[in-house]
């Protein structure tokens, strides 16, 4: 089952796991929301991920 965290801009980030899906928030964070990444724990992370 795939995974997905919709981000607060709309961005979708998609992986078969919750490491793959971490990882591409992550990415996606990194450009586009550097002072996010530094206030968003791996924890809050897992708890925005959806099943689908
Ligand atoms: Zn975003």
């Amino acid at each position: 089952m795939a995974r997905t965290i919709r981000c607060e801009c709309g961005y979708v980030a998609r992986g078969d796991s919750d490491e793959d899906v971490i990882t591409t928030i992550r990415g996606h964070m990194r450009t586009d929301h550097p002072a996010l990444l530094e206030t968003v724990e791996r924890e809050d992370l897992l708890g925005w991920i959806q099943m689908e």
